[in-house]
C-alpha cells in the first residue's frame, strides 16, 4: 500500500467517514477535531443517493435508515400551496439505493462517531494541526500541544473556514453568495412524505424535507443580513413563512421558540485551477469545494472525497501519482455540482433573466450525477 499511518484533520461528516473508510481498508487512523465536544448539531440534511452509496461502503447506511426518512421525490409547489408537478429524484447512488433521504444531522454523526470508536480509531479532541512539514516519504506535523509526530499522509477535511488550506498555499476563500437561509426542526403530517420546494412567494424559495416519521426540516431562502426588526428567531421564521402555504401552514403555525433553528448567509468556495495537495496533505470535502444547499449535494460530494480517497491511497504505487490521478478525478466530478448550484443561486438572486429552468438543471445536475464517482 502507498501509505500505512494517516492523521485526518476535521470530524465532521468527510473527515469521520473517510477515517472509517481508511481503517477499514487497514491503515492506521489518528482523526483530531478542533472542537472539544464532538456531537452534530440537530439540523436536518438531505442526503441524496450517491452519499447513500458511501455510507453503505463502510457499513453505516443500515444503522442511519431507521431513525431517517428514505424518499423518492421532489414536489414543486407554488407558494399558495397547490402542487405544480412532482420530479423522480435520479438515482445518484444506483437503482438498489432511494433517491434521497432525510435525516437529523446529529442522527447521521452519532453513527459514524459510534463506528469510529468501534474500530478503535485513535480520536484527540480539542486540538488541531498547527504546522507540517513535508519529508521525502511522510509528513511531520506539530500539534497546537507543541508536540510532534511523523505520518504517511494527513487528510485535511476541516471545513470551509479551513485553516489547512492556506497552509498549503492555497489563496482561493469562501465568498458569500447573496443569500441567507433559515432552517427550522419542525412537525409534519403522514402526507409531507417526500420533498417539497415552494416557489414564486415573497422570498426566493422556501422548502421542506421530511427526516423522520414525524419530522422535517423546513427552510426559507431569503437575504443574507437578518433584519435588525427585534423579532426573535421563531418570529422571524413565521415572518418570513408568512407568504407560503399549503403544508407550510401546519409548520409555520407549530413552530416555537423551543424548536432547533439558525439563520446563515450562505457561503462557498470552489478551488479549482490548483492541486488539492501538496505532498502528502491533501484537502477534502468543504475545506476545497462548497456549494449553496440547491441541489443538496454538498455533504455528498463529501463522502464520495472520502470513500474514493480511501481507495486510492490503500492501491500500490506512487503516492504523489496516485493523489494527482485522484484530484483529477474528484475535481471533474465536482465542478459539475458547483457549477449547477452556482446557476441556481444565480436565477434565485435574478429571476427576471431570460432562459431560467430551476427543475430541468436540478434534474439534469442530479442525472449526471448517477454515472460512478
Ligand atoms: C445551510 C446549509 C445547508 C446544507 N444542506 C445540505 C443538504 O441538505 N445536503 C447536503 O448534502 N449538503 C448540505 N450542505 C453542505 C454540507 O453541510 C457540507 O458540504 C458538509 O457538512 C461539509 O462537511 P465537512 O466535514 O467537509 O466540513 P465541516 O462540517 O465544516 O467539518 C469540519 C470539521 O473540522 C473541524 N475543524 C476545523 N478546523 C480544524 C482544525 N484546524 N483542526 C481540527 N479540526 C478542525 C470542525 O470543528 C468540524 O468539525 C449544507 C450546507 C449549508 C451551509
Amino acid at each position: 500500500m502507498a501509505v500505512r499511518k494517516v492523521l485526518v484533520v476535521g470530524g465532521g461528516i468527510t473527515g469521520t467517514v473517510a477515517a472509517i473508510a481508511m481503517k477499514q481498508k487497514g491503515l492506521d487512523v489518528t482523526l483530531v477535531e478542533a472542537s472539544p465536544v464532538w456531537h452534530g448539531v440537530g439540523h436536518g440534511i438531505t442526503v441524496q443517493g450517491n452519499a447513500l452509496r458511501s455510507f453503505r461502503e463502510i457499513g453505516a447506511l443500515e444503522r442511519m435508515l431507521p431513525k431517517a426518512h428514505a424518499f423518492t421525490g421532489l414536489q414543486l409547489r407554488h407558494a399558495d400551496g397547490h402542487l405544480i408537478a412532482t420530479i423522480q429524484t435520479p438515482r445518484t447512488g444506483g437503482e438498489d439505493l432511494p433517491p434521497t433521504m432525510g435525516a437529523l444531522r446529529s442522527d447521521l454523526q452519532t453513527v459514524l462517531v459510534d463506528m469510529i470508536h468501534e474500530l478503535g480509531i485513535e480520536v484527540r479532541l480539542g486540538t488541531e494541526m498547527t504546522a507540517f512539514k513535508n519529508l521525502d516519504d511522510g509528513v511531520r506535523v506539530t500539534f497546537r500541544e507543541g508536540t510532534t509526530e511523523d505520518y504517511d499522509l494527513v487528510v485535511a477535511a476541516d471545513g470551509i473556514n479551513s485553516r489547512t488550506r492556506p497552509m498549503l498555499g492555497i489563496t482561493h476563500n469562501k465568498k458569500p453568495t447573496g443569500l441567507g437561509i433559515w432552517r427550522v426542526v419542525a412537525r409534519r403530517t403522514p402526507d409531507m412524505d417526500c420533498a417539497a420546494v415552494f416557489h414564486h412567494g415573497p422570498q426566493y424559495k422556501a422548502g421542506y424535507t421530511p427526516i423522520s416519521a414525524d419530522l422535517c426540516y423546513a427552510y426559507v431562502l431569503t437575504d443574507p443580513q437578518r433584519p435588525d426588526n427585534g423579532l426573535g428567531a421563531a418570529d422571524e421564521i413565521k415572518r418570513l413563512l408568512a407568504g407560503y402555504h399549503g403544508p407550510f401552514d401546519s409548520i409555520r403555525e407549530n413552530i416555537t421558540e423551543a424548536d432547533v433553528m439558525n439563520f446563515q448567509p450562505i457561503e462557498w468556495l470552489h478551488v479549482d485551477d490548483e492541486p488539492w495537495h501538496r505532498g502528502r496533505v491533501i484537502l477534502i470535502g468543504d475545506a476545497v469545494h462548497a456549494c449553496p444547499p440547491l441541489i443538496a449535494q454538498g455533504a455528498a460530494q463529501c463522502c464520495e472525497d472520502a470513500t474514493l480517497l480511501a481507495e486510492y491511497v490503500t492501491r500500490e504505487g506512487d503516492i504523489e501519482a496516485l493523489l494527482q490521478e485522484y484530484v483529477a478525478r474528484r475535481k471533474a466530478r465536482v465542478a459539475g455540482v458547483v457549477a449547477a448550484s452556482m446557476q441556481l443561486a444565480d436565477w434565485e438572486l435574478h429571476p427576471d433573466q431570460e432562459g431560467i429552468d430551476t427543475a430541468g438543471l436540478m434534474a439534469d445536475a442530479l442525472q449526471a450525477l448517477t454515472a460512478p464517482a
